[in-house]
């Protein structure tokens, strides 16, 4: 099962210069067409918090939902998360009371307070990482009372709604439930009731009060600081997913539930389409740097990723992707104007006839041949026989390219370029490995709601 969702982001800026509406967060409804309740799972409104926004972007990208709805908004600060930061603009986390108009988010609070409020929604979680463990009593100086680690904290004990009002009663029923998959006491979920009701003035200003006051069930999920980011992952998986049986929200996922393995899935399996499909770049494991890319002259950079946390950032001549709070590769830009009549490829893959698109993978196991089409040039990256400037009619086998050019590091994935005169007309990627299937990936990004 894999889900490919489009973001479509327009970003041509310095990284010291972008504003929070550079980063937009995107929203992804993921629908069962069966008819149950609605929740909306909210990640990365601080951007120094990885396992509540990678979780929740876990959701969007490995997650079937089967019955009900669950909407996500995996970056809520995408700007912040980008730039390792708690909050570029302060904390946008005390933003839901009020907010000038002249702050560089109120768009984005007006945005989330919408979906927030839309009468769709009956349950909000916001995922955080918080310190150390809370505890009611004083355990020690990291387990006590004033620590929000591996807690699930609600501002009161019900709200008037017409469902999921007892508050209290499900959030423990799903903590219960969650607190079955760890042994660890201290891992094990507590309850945090924040009574802001009765005067709590730094929680009247957070996301979930806002919620509740608009009738809206609300918590806060706080996976703990002290574990490694695969591990506050799974606390908020497990917990979220207690909460989906609760509300009887039903689901598939592809993975087991373990540190582990979510350890294992995090920045892979990911795409990066660039300029309509006239670039694709399809990893497991990028490179650091991916040398060459035929960016388009004077154009603003135009992207489409199956990934909610990827970002590009133009800096010092380069193009820096991000996933999440991570750098994940490189792109050095050659500029070309660009050449828009191809879009299909004549090939030979494995003796096989075939005609591939224009900005998509082909899976090859032996050897291919591109077939020389009439005015085009075909560059295959790495390709090392020399002398020659149009390699179409040759039959290429893998041993032929050089393994330093591939865009992934397991050396398995090639670009094959194609121009027309010095016009750039776009790329096909070979993939030599043999676990995957032929899949034109860019065909199957799907427009995010
Ligand atoms: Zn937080």
């Amino acid at each position: 099962m894999k889900k490919l969702i489009l973001l479509c982001l327009i970003l041509i800026a310095d990284f010291q210069q972008v504003q929070a509406a550079d980063f937009p967060f995107t929203l992804h409804k993921l629908q069962s067409g069966v008819e149950g309740p609605t929740i909306l799972i909210i990640g990365g409104i601080q951007g120094d918090e990885p396992g509540g926004f990678t979780a929740a972007s876990l959701l969007v990208t490995d997650y079937e939902i089967t019955r009900g709805e669950v909407w996500v908004v995996p970056n809520l600060n995408f700007e912040s998360i980008i730039k390792r930061s708690r909050g570029v603009y302060g904390d946008m986390n005390r933003k839901f009371l009020d907010i000038p108009v002249n702050d560089p988010e109120y768009q984005t609070i007006r945005k989330i307070k919408s979906i927030i409020t839309d009468q769709q929604i009956y349950m909000i979680l916001n995922l955080h990482d918080g310190s150390g463990f809370y505890n009611s009593k004083y355990v020690d100086k990291n387990e006590n009372p004033r620590r929000w680690g591996q807690s699930i904290v609600i501002d009161q004990a019900t709200i008037e709604s017409e469902a999921f009002g007892n508050l209290e009663v499900i959030a423990r029923n799903a903590m219960r439930s969650a607190n079955t998959k760890t042994n660890s006491n201290r891992e094990k979920f507590r309850l945090k009731n924040t009574r802001t009701r009765e005067g709590d003035k730094e929680m009247e200003k957070t996301l979930t009060y806002f919620a509740i006051k608009n009738g809206k069930a609300a918590m806060g999920v706080e996976a703990s600081k002290s574990y490694p980011t695969g591990r506050r992952i799974f606390n908020h998986l497990r917990f979220v997913e207690a909460m989906f049986d609760e509300m009887g929200i039903e689901f598939k996922r592809d993975f087991q539930l373990s540190a582990r393995s979510i350890e294992r899935k995090l920045g892979r399996d990911i795409q990066l389409v660039m300029f309509n499909n006239k670039i694709l770049y399809d990893f497991d494991t990028p490179r650091k740097r991916i040398n060459y890319v035929p960016i388009q002259k004077n154009s603003t950079i135009e992207f489409r990723t199956n990934n909610p946390l990827i970002a590009i950032i133009n800096s010092a001549q380069s193009f820096k992707v991000r996933y999440g709070n991570r750098g994940f590769t490189t792109l050095k830009p050659e500029y070309f104007d660009y050449d828009n009549s191809l879009t299909e490829v004549p090939m030979e893959v494995d003796g096989v006839k075939l005609q591939v698109s224009i900005g998509s993978m082909v899976r090859v196991s032996q050897n291919f041949m591109i077939q020389p089409m009439h005015g085009r040039r075909v560059n295959v990256i790495g390709y090392r026989k020399s002398g020659q400037r149009n390699e179409s009619g040759l039959l290429i086998h893998k041993k032929q390219i050089s393994s330093r050019f591939s865009v992934d590091k397991q050396a398995e994935k090639f670009r094959v370029e194609f121009y027309k005169g010095e016009r750039y007309s776009g790329m096909i990627l070979i993939d030599f490995s043999n676990k995957s299937k032929l899949k034109a990936a860019a065909k199957k990004l799907m427009p995010a709601s």
